[in-house]
């Protein structure tokens, strides 16, 4: 019996060497994984400057790939856009298109005698009715309000509106000389042969019978799909410098679907957009 009782003892305390070599192992193991987690990102934070270093071999050879780097590096910066990316002005651009004819106080140009299509109650010149049909389709399904305002306007009719415009804000400021009323006029309305309307290639179209009434939610949401039609909107608010005209929320030109995007993208107005034209 006496030996039994030493086989128990040290049978226990070979287990409780055992049990305490376990507990020392699981406890050992679990303090190197914490130890692995916490200095990990450590770790990796010293390696990355060696691995965005080889990013950045490989996007310089990838770059040398490539014709040109500056169109890598713009087609890289707008890779998540999709296939209709307008990043070379398009080869077809050109100062004697028709499409971007430029008429303002600076390049008066006489009558156009466009041939004319009639939208509703206003004309456009015939090669664009299909495109304004399709804008003001597609703006009605902002707004359902949407509706032509003003097309083309011979150089005949502008005059008639320019002097009454004129003769209207000399009887509401009484003692303002014909200069000072032609000056405001100006600032939203252009003298006779300096109004794109000529060209047959404008339209203002918005929801509201007012110049810059409309729901600008709205205003913005039409501008923005009007590339698409080919159309720009002609003065935008940050290009009054090179517009020489405020900000108009209904006035669309007609200047093509290529040259729209690429304007559009770009933000050049149609002045900006000829300087950059060679030919
Ligand atoms: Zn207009």
């Amino acid at each position: 019996m006496s030996t039994h009782r030493i086989d128990r003892k040290r049978k226990i305390r070979q287990r409780r060497i055992l049990l305490t070599g376990i507990t020392f192992l699981v406890l050992l193991l679990i303090i190197t994984a914490i130890v692995l987690l916490v200095f990990k990102p450590f770790s990796t934070a010293v390696k990355s400057p060696q691995s965005s270093s080889t990013t950045a071999q490989t996007a310089s050879k990838s770059s040398q790939k490539s014709s040109s780097p500056a169109q890598s590096a713009t087609s890289a910066s707008t890779s998540s856009s999709s296939s209709t990316s307008t990043n070379k002005i398009p080869a077809s651009a050109s100062k004697n298109d028709w499409q971007l004819v430029l008429v303002n106080l600076k390049n008066p140009k006489p009558e156009m005698n466009p041939d004319l299509v009639t939208l509703g109650h206003i004309q456009v010149d015939a090669r664009i009715a299909q495109s304004a049909e399709e804008f003001l389709a597609a703006a009605q399904t902002i707004d359902p309000n949407v509706h032509l305002i003003s097309g083309y306007r011979s150089v005949a009719y502008q005059t008639e509106l320019f002097n009454g415009y004129v003769q209207q804000t000399m009887n509401e400021n009484p003692g303002w000389t014909q200069a000072q009323a032609k000056a405001e006029v100006m600032k939203t309305s252009q003298p006779p042969q300096s109004s794109e309307h000529e060209t047959g290639l404008a339209m203002d179209m918005s929801a509201i019978d007012e110049l810059n009434a409309e729901d600008p939610a709205t205003a913005s949401a039409i501008a923005a799909m009007a590339p698409e039609y080919g159309f720009v909107l002609r003065f935008p608010s940050w290009g009054t410098s090179s517009t020489g005209i405020d900000y108009e929320d209904w006035h669309f030109r007609y200047v093509g679907v290529e040259n729209a995007k690429y304007m559009t993208e770009h933000q050049l107005t149609l002045e900006d957009y000829l300087s950059k034209l060679d030919n």
